[in-house]
């Protein structure tokens, strides 16, 4: 097979890049920012590619296999990039389908077939044949990013493989582009023989392989249900312990499953369906051992369960320390049990999983473990253990310090008499070499999840080496598979000689060579690859560095060294970053692209718009890395970062969703601190920045404040000069204010402080008079946050300082947040509770307040601070509130919660409080960021995407409520985007803060 010269880069990326703009419509991303986004996926490497075409078409994708055949460039087919073995990392062209070419081409609901592009998302996919009661059902854990093209590249498998089988047993004909520009649709061997000469000589040769190596497949290939390396050669032997095929006709589709963009690009997928399962039950089995549940998962598995995953001690303490998993997990626990085997059976009738859970039961029984099965018929009870299930590695992901979990042995399979006994011995290697790990996941065919703990920069990569070997040599004792799941990729590839043996790789080789004579798939991977511990090739290789940054926040509790054996870390601001923490807060990134999400949760509204890697939170973590490591100039406050985030409205979905705590609304903050500090602020954001200070002035002149409005013509030249967009109306000032009220005076010996801000006060009075009433009326006694003795400004009302922080003035938000301290500091003393009404002023108390340097006292504060209605509905939880509500005029309320509110579970109270009122039924809009977030929208260069975003799902919401129904929104801002985005011609939609509602339904006479 011919190998590739190395390309001058330069040269050559440059000409390809010029003849792609000049053949495709799709993006051509050849800046350095793009490639370094590109470089990573979900595993522990990194390679910079020539450059990324994002198509918009298969037209643009063939001109792109031409133009780098003529240059003899690689190219590298991408989806959602969720690999674990740095399959989708290269040198390369990298064609990202997962933007444009994701749709369903054709749908045959009697035949139960579907043929889709490869960029379309499995859960997109399962969305849309829903109604048809009709799913694919390969669930692997990524449904929710991964594509078709990625599933059919890694030959993916999910947790009910032992009764739907794997990738490879659901693929019926792929329709493929080979390096050379020939298309083919490759399926049942017998009626490719129709096909054009290249195609049926390619045909011919691959069985001429598979003939001639019929006994090394027989010896060497795992007969394992779960085998993904190298590749399946054996369509024509079969090994697997589940036919290919129905019918037992060889399917030359399965050849190009699991052969991870190495022989041809995947143009559309044909699939085999299956029928939703109507009814399911769930078994929880309760072992007094982990070796117990490995030895008894063979038993089960004669029972015919759909999966049988395990969930070990650490991930049950792990759940047990979460509020929010600990009944879910408690419901499913008897005693303390060492580990638990989520045992699930499916049927088409009510009568057969009810069954199967009976003969689990008596199964149990017969092996000495009487009365240890949880039984969990409730649908809502088996989705939330699922959950649980899948929550608990998010959790152990997140791990501060320099060693991390490390995927490389993590998904061996081995038969499942051995797998006790080789969860046991590889446990003790870990020991050996100082580290541990998690078991858990897919006991039903051998295949346990397993991330030792490593530390790539230090001596990761040989332990990698000793664990893999000293694994390798227990897989193959057992006759499993090493490479159970993820695919061969970086990591891998090397194994696959040791796996099936030198004639069966250059059989692979001469595989490679019929599709792709010319090694321009996806080279180095499956065949001639490179080796595992290569350290050019790490993202992060011994010595790497990162410029010293005088951060502006405190990420000292990032900057820890962890103990990989025990788990322990040194204290904060041990951990030997130059940038102070700041950036091992942007490693936690660990590139599983959970960001990539497009319906439920809030993460992230500019990508769920854009589609762009470049304003995911996962491609604003790579870029801020690369920038934090020097390679976009000696300072952090590069353009390239800027433009990463120009986009983020902070909304902090991040923060709670992704998996590691990536919190880059935080991280925005710390950059635009960089930023102006380099670069200084243009005028229109330090007028917003300081708006609590000149707030008072435009009181005493509303009109004059509102002239941008009033005056014709105002709105136009306000665009023009301080970029506001003249599409919007700003918030109108108010001259008489809450706290200028005569209504906002203090109660005696107050067990609540009511922190009135600054848009609550200007804007929205009427706000805080009914937050006081509501408190009043259960019987609380009230103060108002106010200026603490001594302070420099004792007329001026507190502010939590949010402003500064959208602009990056660091130290103007610290002097505000250290008057609120101060100010707060004797009431929190005392015992009170301090509410706010304004979610991303309350919240930051809670949240960017602890990373300004204030020590104890900001977290007593934090601790003590919640929305008015955390308050109320912790009362109320408490047995402690009384208050008396009576019903009003509307039947219905609409909630959309905003984006802090969510990310700090304040949301749920909310709908709590105004469940309270009498005959209102509240229902939650399934939505993300309302896409005004804070000054965003306003801006004149935001403001359509702040409109797509708020269309997303909000708006239509909106729209779609009938006109009695209450619409209710916390955040001043998501209230301006429903009046705004509803306004078209008329007065808009009004939505209300919930304590207004809660105000409106009070009775005076006491509730009883
Ligand atoms: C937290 C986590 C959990 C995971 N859980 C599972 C699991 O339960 N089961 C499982 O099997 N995997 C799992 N994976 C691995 C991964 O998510 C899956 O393999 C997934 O199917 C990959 O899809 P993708 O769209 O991200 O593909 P990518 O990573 O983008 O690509 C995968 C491979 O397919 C090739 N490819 C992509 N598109 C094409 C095309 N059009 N033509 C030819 N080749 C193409 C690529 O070159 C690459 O080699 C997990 C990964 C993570 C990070
Ligand atoms: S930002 Fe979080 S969710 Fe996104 S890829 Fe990184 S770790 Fe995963
Ligand atoms: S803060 Fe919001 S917009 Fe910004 S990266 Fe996180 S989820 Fe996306």
């Amino acid at each position: 097979m011919a190998t590739i010269a190395p390309p001058k880069p330069s040269t050559l990326a440059g000409e390809l890049a010029r003849r792609l703009r000049g053949a495709v419509r799709g993006e051509v991303l050849f800046d350095r920012a793009s490639r370094g986004r590109y470089s990573t996926d979900a595993s522990i490497y990194q390679v910079e590619p020539f450059g990324v075409l994002v198509p918009a078409s298969h037209e643009d994708v063939r001109a792109a296999f031409d133009a780098c055949r003529e240059l003899r460039i690689p190219m590298l087919p991408r989806g959602a990039g969720s690999s674990q073995c740095g399959q989708t990392v290269g040198r390369a062209l990298v064609v990202d389908h997962s933007k444009s070419l994701a749709g369903v081409v054709a749908f045959d609901k009697e035949a139960l077939t579907v043929t889709v592009e490869p960029g379309i998302v499995l859960d997109a996919l399962n969305a849309w044949l829903k109604p048809h009661g009709l799913w694919f059902p390969v669930d692997v854990s990524t449904s929710a990013q991964c594509t078709l093209g990625g599933m059919a590249g890694n030959n993916s498998c999910g947790s009910r493989s032992i009764a739907f089988g794997n990738m490879v047993h659901n693929v019926l004909a792929i329709d493929a582009l080979l390096a050379d520009g020939t298309e083919a649709t490759f399926g049942d061997e017998a009626a490719m023989h129709g096909a054009p000469p290249r195609v049926r000589a390619l045909v011919a040769g691959l069985r001429a392989i598979g003939e001639r190596e019929r006994d090394e497949i027989a010896a060497n290939v795992p007969k394992v249900l779960r085998r993904v390396g190298g590749y399946n050669l054996d369509v024509f032997h079969p090994q697997s312990e589940r036919p290919y095929t129905e019918s037992g006709r060889v399917n030359l589709a399965h050849l190009l499953v699991g052969s991870e963009g190495t022989l041809a690009w995947t143009r559309t997928i044909t699939l085999k369906l299956a029928p939703l399962p109507a009814h399911r039950t769930l078994g929880v089995v309760n072992f007094p051992s982990l070796y117990r549940a490995m030895e008894s998962a063979q038993h089960i598995v004669t029972l015919a369960p759909a999966a049988v995953e395990l969930v070990d001690r650490t991930m049950i303490g792990l759940a047990r320390g979460n509020p929010a998993f600990r009944p879910v997990i408690d419901a499913a626990l008897i005693g303390d049990p060492d580990a638990i085997l989520l045992v699930e059976f499916l049927g088409d009738d009510a009568d057969g999983p009810r069954r199967a859970l009976d003969r689990l039961v008596e199964t149990m029984g017969e092996l000495g473990l009487p009365g240890s099965v949880v039984r969990m018929t409730d649908a809502s009870a088996q989705k939330a253990l699922w959950e649980v299930r899948k929550a608990g590695l998010n959790i152990m992901m997140s791990m501060k310090g320099d060693g991390k979990p490390v995927s490389f042995i993590e998904d061996c399979a081995v038969p499942l008499p051995h797998l006790a006994e080789y969860v046991d011995r590889l446990t003790r290697v870990f020991e050996k070499h100082g580290t541990r790990g998690t078991w858990y996941a897919h006991a039903s065919v051998g295949t346990l999840y397993v991330r030792p703990i490593l530390d790539m920069r230090r001596d990761g990569a040989a332990k990698m080496r000793a664990i893999a070997e000293e694994a390798s040599a227990m897989v193959r004792a057992y006759k499993g598979a090493y490479s159970g799941e993820h695919g061969d990729g970086l990591v891998r590839s090397e194994w696959v000689a040791w796996q099936f043996g030198p004639r069966l790789v250059r059989a692979f080789e001469e595989v490679k060579a019929l599709f792709d004579p010319d090694g321009l798939m996806n080279p180095g991977k499956i065949v001639r690859p490179s080796t595992m511990d290569d350290a050019s090739l790490f993202r992060f290789p011994p010595g790497h560095a990162t410029l010293p940054v005088a951060t502006g926040l405190d990420w000292s509790a990032w900057d820890v060294h962890g103990d990989a054996a025990t788990g322990a870390q040194t204290p904060p601001g041990t951990g030997g970053d130059p940038a102070h923490g700041f950036a091992k807060a942007v490693e936690m990134c660990n590139n599983n692209g959970h960001c990539r999400k497009f319906d439920a949760g809030t993460m992230c509204p500019s990508f769920r718009v854009t589609r762009d890697e470049r304003h995911l939170t996962r491609g604003r973590a790579n870029t801020l890395r690369l920038a934090l490591a020097g390679r976009f100039g000696p300072d952090i406050a590069s353009t390239e970062v800027r433009d990463a985030l120009d986009l983020c409205v902070s909304c902090k979905g991040c923060r709670r969703e992704c998996p590691t705590g990536v919190d880059m609304a935080r991280m925005k903050v710390e950059f635009r601190h960089q930023w102006q500090r380099r670069h200084g602020l243009p005028l229109r954001d330090r007028v917003i920045a300081s708006l609590p200070r000149w707030a008072p002035w435009a009181s005493r002149l509303p009109w004059l404040a509102n002239l941008r409005d009033t005056l014709p013509g105002g709105a136009w030249l306000a665009e023009r000069i301080a970029g506001i967009s003249a599409k919007r109306a700003l918030p109108r000032w108010r001259r008489y204010t809450f706290l200028a009220s005569s209504a906002a005076r203090d109660d005696e010996r107050p067990d609540v402080v009511l922190f009135v801000d600054t848009f609550t006060d200007r804007f929205e009075p009427e706000n805080a008079h009914a937050a006081l009433a509501v408190l009043r009326a259960a019987g609380r006694r009230v103060a108002i946050a106010r200026a603490a003795d001594g302070d420099a400004e004792p007329s001026r009302p507190l502010c939590c300082g949010r402003t500064w922080l959208g602009a990056g003035l660091v130290d103007e938000a610290k002097g505000e947040a250290r008057r609120m301290v101060e100010a707060l500091s004797p009431h929190v003393a005392s015992g009170a509770a301090i509410v706010g009404l304004e979610p991303s002023c309350l919240l930051s108390l809670r949240d960017e307040f602890l990373a300004m340097g204030f020590g104890d006292a900001a977290v007593r504060l934090g601790d003590r601070a919640m929305l008015v209605e955390e308050f109320l509905a912790r009362e109320h939880a408490a047995g402690r509130l009384r208050l008396p509500l009576g019903a009003i005029a509307q039947k219905r309320a609409l909630v959309h919660g905003h984006c802090h509110q969510k990310a700090f579970d304040a949301l749920s109270p909310t709908v709590a409080m105004l469940k309270l009122v009498p005959g209102l039924a509240v229902d939650v809009v399934e939505s993300s960021c309302c896409g005004m977030a804070g000054s965003f929208g306003y801006e004149a260069e935001h403001h359509e995407l702040s409109m797509r975003m708020a269309e997303l799902s909000l708006l239509p919401a909106v729209r779609a409520a009938d006109a009695d129904t209450l619409i209710v929104a916390d955040g001043t801002s998501c209230r301006h985007q429903i009046a705004d985005g509803t306004r078209a011609g008329g007065a808009g939609r009004k939505a209300v803060h919930a304590i207004r509602v809660l105000a409106s339904a009070l009775r005076t006479e006491p509730a009883h």
